[in-house]
């Protein structure tokens, strides 16, 4: 039967209609930019769109201090510093978490601590950070991850009752609530990131978010160099505006559809997704799977994935075998090691997609999943 070839046996494509554009073309972003050329802020080292982006970010958290930085990473790092961190500190981790924070830790001369993630989702889980916390470290880096949410609330009331600084790894989920809280308010320091592929998009740009004016004050000092020396751009500024006014909505669609998809594919015993928590509101910068099968390699099934059309990725690549002279490790990482091996991503765009184009992207997932199984 024609239908059932799969397209990497020269069958034909289940799911045309990618690639999926990222970003949208969005005419409040081009007017935003039409703005900044007439009042010429394009051109200043600072002005209006820098302020009015920041002070909606600060009334958006409901928090009165935010930094504007180059990058997500930068703002990690930005974020340890200003949370006190310095070189010979131990910092915790998750085994499975985005490549630059490890970096980060030893970019302030501190070691990272590895600690595993819950079996539920992507995330630090406050059952398994007993051994991590026991050498005193000074930060621990909470990542919410693939649209899974971390247990934040049980995390920093660990944390402070250890005297241990929480850092928010909020980039892939700007807007999510978290056990009834936005995320970024969660740690002393919180993390944003504008990256050319995230929700909120300026191409590259961050942003450190805090309740703490000491922290606010550290950063200040570290960044400034008679000149600011990891900026965001006015132009960057002005078009993150528009985004973060319409971000809500379209996280919502997000959630919807993530849900649609999670559901309509619920069946396939192969495909794990992550389990919901109440109270939450999940965003999807990524829509997560792990695959739990023996029998189908992960990488067979995104090169058959992808012929089909659908925008799928493995996760990234976790730390479990970074060697002890550039970490330690804090008990057994099965859960980080089972997420460095089996994790399947779904890139967002596609989720701001109709019902109709999701139904075939789930035939299309279902298809392969089923010839490959
Ligand atoms: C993208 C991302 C970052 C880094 O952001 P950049 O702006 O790309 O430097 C950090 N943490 C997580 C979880 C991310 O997804």
């Amino acid at each position: 039967m024609a239908e059932a070839t799969l397209a990497i046996h020269g069958g034909p494509q289940a799911f045309a209609e990618g690639p999926f554009q990222w970003p949208l073309r969005d005419d409040r972003v081009f007017a935003a930019l039409e703005a900044a050329w007439l009042d010429g802020g394009w051109g200043l080292y600072e002005g209006p769109h820098s302020q009015a982006f920041s002070d909606a970010l600060r009334k958006f958290h409901d928090l009165p201090f935010v930094s504007l930085c180059c990058s997500g990473t930068l703002a990690v790092e930005l974020a340890l510093r200003g949370a006190g961190v310095t070189a010979g500190d131990e910092v915790v981790l998750a085994g499975y978490d985005y490549p630059g924070n490890f970096r980060c830790i030893e970019a302030v001369g501190a070691v990272p601590v590895l600690a595993d993630i819950g079996s539920g989702g992507w995330c630090l889980a406050a059952d398994r950070l007993e051994s991590a916390l026991s050498h005193r470290p000074r930060a621990i880096i909470l990542s919410h991850l693939h649209g899974s949410l971390a247990d934040a609330e049980a995390i920093c009331q660990l944390a402070v009752s250890r005297g241990v600084a929480v850092i928010e790894d909020a980039c892939q989920v700007p807007g999510a609530i978290v056990q009834h809280r936005p995320a970024g308010c969660w740690g002393v320091a919180s993390v944003l990131s504008f990256g050319g592929s995230k929700l909120l998009t300026a191409g590259r740009g961050g942003a450190v978010l805090t309740a703490d004016e000491r922290v606010h004050q550290r950063i200040k000092v570290f960044s400034e160099r008679g000149n600011q020396a990891f900026p965001l751009s006015e132009l960057q500024a002005a078009v993150l505006l528009p985004q973060l006014t319409q971000l809500p909505d379209r996280n919502r669609t997000r959630r919807e559809n993530a849900q649609y998809l999670v559901d309509a594919l619920r069946d396939i015993p192969q495909l794990r997704p992550v389990s919901t928590i109440a109270g939450n509101e999940p965003v999807h910068y990524k829509l997560g799977w792990l695959l739990d099968s023996e029998r189908i390699a992960r990488e067979d099934l995104i090169v058959a994935l992808r012929a089909e059309g659908v925008p799928i990725d493995a996760g990234f690549p976790g730390f479990i075998r970074r060697g002890s002279r550039r970490c330690r490790r804090a008990g057994d990482l099965p859960n980080s090691e089972l997420a460095s091996a089996r994790t399947l991503l779904l890139h967002h765009p596609v989720l701001l997609s109709n019902r109709d184009t999701l139904d075939r992207l789930a035939q299309a997932i279902r298809k392969v999943m089923v010839a490959l199984a």
